[in-house]
């Protein structure tokens, strides 16, 4: 059976870009169960990733207005490499950047990364909105930070599932497509939330930044614990990063994606993680609050 593909692009691709998506989709409808109910789409534009992206059928929506916002800030595509939605029933569409074709090793692995989450919403067991399934979960954190964890612990399952299944197999498929200078590159962005927030005294949009910056540290950091945890032979040189040998520590006893976890020990590492992310976000100057009138956003 054969999986979708469809580009939704502005200009005419390179053979060698094609040849690339040909090659992502066949290796990864080689071994994914039920190939034909997923489709790869890639794309130059944002628009797409933020049309596919509310298309979305997970987590099970309690209608609560948290959820709704949080969504709305995930949806901004314009970071995105590439975008998994689940569409109920073992469908899926996946939204690539057509750019990430210009390297074929990468769209590769990226394929690989994405098909994971595809296996995390099948066996229904996506960290993300998980607090939603569990009825006495009351986090310790404003939902801010349980997203953020939840999102994290999603990333680092299936980048560990490609890291110790494939890259082990597969050394060609090892170059993630970032490193340590992205990370120092969203610690800016703290500064210079907190540089335009004196100046413009927007506490809305400081707040938005704010929640989007932390998300990409601790996805960045959760790809990078992977690595860590797998092994991966140049990974020495990032234990200098403020918390993120904290983060891998944290997630150590959480399997990859391709095998199952129990959501009692998800639930408990979306608490510790959702800790991490507050007091990274601390001693980055911010703290998020909740308060009776709504949410606080605290420039430490
Ligand atoms: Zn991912």
């Amino acid at each position: 059976m054969e999986m979708d593909l469809e580009l939704r692009v502005s200009h005419d691709l390179p053979p060698d870009w094609l040849e690339a998506a040909a090659i992502a989709l066949a290796e990864v409808c080689a071994w994914v169960p039920h190939p034909e109910a997923i489709k790869f789409v890639y794309t130059d534009s944002p628009r797409a990733f933020a049309e596919y992206a509310a298309l979305s059928v997970a987590p099970s929506s309690s209608g609560a207005a948290d959820q709704a916002e949080y969504q709305l800030d995930r949806a901004d595509g314009a970071m995105a490499v590439a975008l998994t939605v689940p569409l109920g029933s073992r469908r899926a569409v996946i939204v690539f950047k057509a750019g990430l074709l210009g390297d074929v090793n990468l769209a590769r692995r990226v394929a690989r990364h994405e098909v994971r989450h595809v296996l995390l919403n099948r066996r229904e067991e996506a960290a993300w909105g998980i607090h939603r399934q569990l009825q006495a979960y009351v986090p310790r954190v404003p939902f801010e930070y349980v997203w953020i964890a939840e999102t994290a612990i999603d990333e680092y399952r299936c980048e560990l599932a490609v890291e110790q299944r494939d890259v082990a197999s597969d050394p060609s498929l090892s170059n993630p497509g970032f490193n340590r200078t992205d990370v120092a590159g969203i610690e800016a962005l703290f500064l210079a939330i907190r540089t335009s927030f004196r100046q413009s005294a927007n506490a809305s949009a400081a707040y938005h930044a704010v929640v989007s910056a932390t998300e990409r540290l601790m996805v960045t950091f959760a790809y990078l614990a992977a690595r860590i945890n797998a092994r991966s032979p140049d990974v020495d040189a990032l234990d200098d990063i403020e918390g993120l040998v904290d983060l891998a520590h944290l997630l150590r006893g959480i399997p990859n994606a391709d095998e199952e976890a129990s959501v009692t020990a998800l639930a408990r590492c979306i608490e510790t993680v959702a800790s991490l992310a507050f007091a990274l976000l601390r001693r980055h100057g911010f703290e998020i609050q909740d308060r009776p009138q709504g949410k606080y956003l605290e420039v430490l």
